[in-house]
């Protein structure tokens, strides 16, 4: 039987890391598998849920190239199929209605926390052989409620925590549809899982809680539940008040970015994907790959047992090693872009910058900083300029532009034209090159003078010597 996964996000905020890692690993598992990989959006929370979220979580998905197979579908849109199984169900006798109102419910809530027991619903409207139901109060809309077994455990081998097993006895009779008949969470889970017949749930671990009622409802309808593996929680440190550092769960409150503003600080898509694969997946010591290796290696078995700490400083260090390995001119694509943000047209010089100054950025925004001096007018700070600039130098800047008005426009030409002026003046490489670099690139640190000079046009660099 071929693998089916699906990714089942509810848009109600705007997708992070920790929760696009939940796609991450089933499409995995489907891709590495030959199987299917599913997107159903989870939409049936009406308020919460917006348009921008489903539109980020598309988009995000898109950019990491974690391409669904089948949907997205969307829960809303099912509304119909819900209702009929809970038609099928109510016939089979596996729900009933229950009348009990709130204030019954907070009632018996309270008499149950005041005896130390754990408050659960306590069956009053289950009908059972020879059980009188209290008489149907008028005028109110019922709930239906889903016939727990009331004895024996629900249990399966988790693929990341292992067996779990809970007694029935813990576990009330849950509400599967409210009085308007709209079905709740839960039971629309199973039925989708069901119809989409998911053979391998890859899901965050705070839907641990919800698996034994699911797997009730799949063998109540006389279905096998799909294997489950459960991802520990992602963490991310965040600094309180007093500048004291705490880690806790990721989440927008505490600032974590949606997934595309990566996309726009210039992260690549190779490398946020092996970075998520790492949070919670190892394969040995293998901490850079790429997408092919991921997919070759990846199985459910070496998930991580214990949450992963979001690190920026990390993902920085991977995104720089994918982007020293990435070809200079599938590179430039990604910067030109960059710059075109910038209103600056990219031309065929970009290709062979990337490759000079990749190795000194860490992200395709900041190797854009670097390409933009060759495009636009530089501006060196005053600070720069005063220590750079000094009377010492102006006589060997003066020289050098002499001699680069008539050599040949080479490195190789540029290189001898440096040695010249150092010859003739006495400079060492470092006395001359950093006020240069000052003048040329507004800043004394860039890579080999020669191969910088040789990247700007002549005229514009005797311009900006000119600025002594
Ligand atoms: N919609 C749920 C969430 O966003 C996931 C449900 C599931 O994977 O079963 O957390």
């Amino acid at each position: 039987m071929s693998t089916r996964t699906r990714f089942a996000p509810s848009p109600t905020g705007f997708i992070h890391l920790g929760n696009i890692r939940s796609a991450l690993y089933p499409w995995a598992f489907a891709r590495s598998t030959g199987g299917t990989f599913i997107l159903r959006i989870e939409d049936t929370d009406l308020e919460r849920s917006s348009q921008a979220a489903v539109d980020v979580i598309l988009e995000g998905m898109a950019w990491l190239g974690l391409d669904p197979d089948e949907g997205p579908y969307y829960q809303m849109q099912r509304m119909d199929r819900y209702k009929e199984a809970l038609r099928q169900m109510q016939d089979q006798g596996l729900v009933y209605p229950c009348y009990m109102s709130v204030a019954e419910l907070d009632a018996l809530r309270e008499r149950q926390m005041a005896n130390k027991e754990k408050p659960r619903y306590d069956g009053t409207w289950r009908p059972e052989p020879g059980k009188a139901l209290p008489p149907v109060p008028e005028g109110v809309q019922p709930v239906l409620r889903f016939r727990n077994p009331l004895a024996g455990v629900v249990a399966w081998d988790d693929k990341v925590k292992g067996r779990i097993e809970i007694r029935n006895e813990e576990l009330d009779d849950l509400v599967i549809a409210r009085p308007d008949g709209t079905p709740t969470y839960n039971f629309c889970v199973v039925i989708d899982d069901i119809d989409m017949r998911i053979t391998h749930v890859i899901r965050g671990d705070d839907h641990v809680n919800n698996t034994p009622r699911q797997i009730n409802i799949f063998r109540a309808l006389g279905k096998e539940p799909p294997v489950y593996a459960h991802l520990p929680t992602v963490l991310q440190p965040v600094v309180g008040e007093d500048g004291s550092v705490r880690v806790e769960k990721m989440s927008k409150r505490h600032g974590a970015k949606p997934v595309t503003q990566y996309r726009d600080e210039g992260f690549l898509p190779e490398a946020m994907v092996n970075y998520l694969a790492r949070l919670g997946w190892s394969h040995g010591d293998d901490e850079i790959f790429s997408r092919e290796q991921f997919l070759q290696w990846f199985d459910l078995d070496h998930l991580g047992k214990s949450a992963a700490q979001f690190d920026e400083a990390k993902l920085r260090w991977v995104n720089a090693q994918h982007m020293k390995a990435m070809p200079d001119e599938p590179l430039a694509m990604l910067v030109g872009e960059q710059l075109k943000k910038r209103g600056i047209a990219p031309d065929a010089r970009l290709p062979r910058l990337c490759g000079l100054l990749k190795d000194r950025s860490d992200t395709t925004v900041a190797l854009a900083d670097w390409a933009q001096r060759f495009y636009q007018e530089v501006q060196p700070s005053a600070e720069d300029v005063a220590k750079h600039i000094t009377e010492g130098v102006r006589p060997a800047i003066g020289l050098l532009a002499k001699m680069l008005e008539g050599v040949p426009w080479d490195k190789a030409a540029i290189a001898e034209s440096l040695k010249e002026v150092l010859r003739a003046t006495g400079l060492k490489m470092p006395q001359l090159a950093m006020p240069v670099r000052v003048l040329v690139l507004g800043t004394p640190q860039s890579p080999s003078l020669d191969a910088v000079l040789e990247l700007l046009p002549r005229d514009i660099v005797l311009k900006r010597l000119a600025n002594v």
